[in-house]
């Protein structure tokens, strides 16, 4: 008998109806003799309008209060689908997160999982159970519910996948898998059956939200096997079709798969620049700006600090647009009295596009390609950054549709053998 961790999203959760088709799809697996957690998000639409509603009340709302709100959601979406599952004649609970208990840190609306208690779950496994379990929260330890930053869920599923040492962890979402880019972007993108697991953790930190990067660290870290699949197929499907179907997380890099210098585009539109210019050229300068936005826990991305001229330099970094705001007010009232710059400049009109593959280890000219093809389409680059397997770049937000379907023919990710079939 295997323990498996369904993790179903907002889209698959998103109706009465989607959440019949979810117990139906559950009730397959438990009868075919399998052990089953499930991990439902919130309706879809729910999270937004809940933190809609806060924001209506606060401009910035206390991290505390927004999630003691947004992680009703979950709960919500938790009980029905118990209710559903029972409707299908199975033995089915519910916990929220603070239940079972999943214990997290205290930095709310981002909080990391510490540990999960799983005797719990346990007990109702083994008293033929289906367990469900609130996605996106966890509790701190003084009590306070906390919810795992947006998209959070994902991590919950492979956490209690790996808290459990699960067989498998099938994140079931509303496209059949993980794209050569979001096909909502490129219509020609084309699924991977595999990917390795450094370049899902690329994909993941460059902004393709199929699974939030902390539950790709999660499934790294403890080895998790890890399936992306639709949850808007045919609930009876064969379950061999269905172990079969999606793509595959795989911790092992084959020969076909290095064959791949490009494997996948990702991209964000949440960025924000912002650069300060005529910063004195000392030591301890980039620690006096950056220390402070740290100690903020503001999260810096990209940085870029140009050559000296005349004993000034001019220093960029980008943040998440969400952080913009405040970013710019820490550095006008704090960092720059302080530092000495003779002038911030911002831009949050920007994205980030990246290429992302293992490939790209053992082949130079990667990056070459790719700024030729933003240049034949007349995209000016801001920033640039590189590692072993991606390369990045920031460009005004109104090109990135265009940068990414060109780069994706450029690199004939329609037609590439990515993978093995
Ligand atoms: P869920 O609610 O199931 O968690 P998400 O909306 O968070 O679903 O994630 C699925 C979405 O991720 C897809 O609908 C797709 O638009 C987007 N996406 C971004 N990049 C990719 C990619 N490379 N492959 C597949 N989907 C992607
Ligand atoms: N409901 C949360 C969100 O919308 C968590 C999730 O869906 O994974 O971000
Ligand atoms: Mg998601």
């Amino acid at each position: 008998m295997s323990i498996i961790v369904h993790k179903y999203g907002g889209t698959s959760m998103g109706s009465v109806e989607r959440i019949k088709n979810v117990a139906r799809r559950v009730a397959k697996w438990h009868a075919a003799g399998h052990q089953i957690v499930v991990v439902p998000s919130a309706m879809s639409g729910e999270t937004n309008r809940l933190l809609g509603l806060a924001r209506e009340l606060s401009p910035m709302p206390d991290g505390r209060e927004l999630d003691m709100i947004a992680a009703t959601g979950e709960q919500a979406s938790s009980g029905l689908l118990a209710l559903a599952l029972q409707a299908e004649g199975l033995k089915a609970r519910s916990y929220a997160g603070w239940q079972v208990p999943i214990h997290t840190d205290s930095a709310y609306t981002k909080a990391r999982i510490k540990s999960i208690d799983d005797a719990r779950i346990r007990a109702d496994l083994d008293a033929g159970c289906v367990v469900v379990v609130t996605g996106f929260q966890g509790v701190d330890d003084a009590g306070h519910i906390t919810t795992l930053g947006r998209g959070g869920s994902d991590t919950s599923a492979v956490a209690v996948a790996a808290a459990l040492k699960a067989d498998e962890c099938l994140i079931f979402t509303d496209v059949d898998g993980v794209y050569t880019t979001d096909p909502r972007v490129e219509p020609d993108a084309r699924r991977l059956t595999v990917i390795s697991f450094e370049e899902m953790l690329e994909m993941a930190s460059l902004g393709s939200k199929v699974l939030q990067i902390r539950s790709v660290e999660f499934a790294g870290k403890y080895r998790v096997p890890t399936r992306v699949l639709s949850s808007l197929t045919d609930p009876n499907m064969p379950l061999d079709e269905e172990m079969k179907s999606g793509t595959l997380v795989t911790f092992e890099e084959d020969e076909k798969m290095e064959a791949a210098v490009v494997s996948g585009i990702a991209f964000s539109r949440d960025e924000a620049k912002i650069t300060l210019l005529g910063v004195p050229d000392k030591p301890g300068v980039a620690y006096a700006i950056l220390g402070k936005v740290a100690d903020a826990n503001i999260d810096v991305d990209m940085i870029v600090q140009n050559q000296s001229v005349s004993g000034t330099t001019d220093f960029s970094f980008t943040v998440n647009r969400t952080e913009f705001a405040r970013t710019l007010e820490l550095l006008n009232s704090t960092i720059v009295p302080a530092v000495g710059a003779r002038e911030v400049s911002s831009d949050d009109k920007v994205a980030k596009v990246s290429i992302v593959g293992i490939g790209m280890r053992s082949h130079a000219g990667v990056a070459s390609l790719m700024f030729r093809t933003l240049a034949e389409e007349g995209i000016n680059i801001h920033m640039i950054s590189t590692s072993e397997i991606k390369t990045s770049v920031v460009i005004s937000d109104k090109y990135m549709e265009l940068a990414v379907r060109a780069l994706h023919k450029a690199f004939g990710l329609e037609t590439a053998p990515v993978t093995k079939v």
